[in-house]
């Protein structure tokens, strides 16, 4: 069950100590989009976003969202934002993460990906050795393709029991 625990457990994107990250030498964050970042109905960044982005590249973090959402979906948002993107990254297979990896000549180690999935996010991330933070979802409303993943999240997180703000190590 360890593949499927994040390092992290918080509400929101917003509780995330981005300083931690940076001692732990998180050089890139690769961000989930829907329901991570904002509700998977709302096509643009809020000011939440825009201000925990900037705080990111403040600490000199690379923010890269890899979503398994449409190119249409995640360009729209991210362009905007000014930031990279993987659009349709098949998560929790590793093509996508590798890709990001490659292009930014970095080591799983120094990379945290963050995101509202068990079976996606914190399974991928894992898989590739990343650090993980699971966040709880913005809205309870998923896209169909979502639904079925929460319900093996559900008996997951039951027998994980996380905490939120522990860090798992
Ligand atoms: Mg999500």
């Amino acid at each position: 069950m360890v593949i499927f625990r994040p390092n992290i457990y918080l509400n929101s994107f917003k509780e995330i100590d981005l300083q931690e990250l940076v001692k732990r030498n998180i050089k890139a964050i690769f961000m989930d989009l829907d329901n991570t970042l904002v509700s998977p109905f709302q096509k643009t960044a809020d000011d939440d976003v825009k201000t925990f982005i900037q705080n990111c590249h403040q600490l000199g973090l690379i923010v890269i969202v890899v979503s398994n959402n449409t190119e249409e979906r995640v360009s729209l948002f991210c362009k905007e934002l000014g930031i990279d993107y993987y659009a349709m990254a098949l998560k929790p297979l590793n093509k996508g993460f590798k890709k990001a990896l490659q292009e930014l000549n970095l080591t799983t180690k120094e990379v945290c990906m963050i995101g509202d999935q068990v079976m996606t996010d914190v399974l991928g991330g894992n898989l590739m050795g990343f650090m993980t933070i699971l966040l709880v979802p913005i809205v309870e409303k998923d896209l169909i393709i979502t639904k079925f993943n929460r319900t093996i999240e559900k008996v997951i997180l039951k027998i994980l029991r996380l905490k939120k703000g522990v860090i798992y190590e």
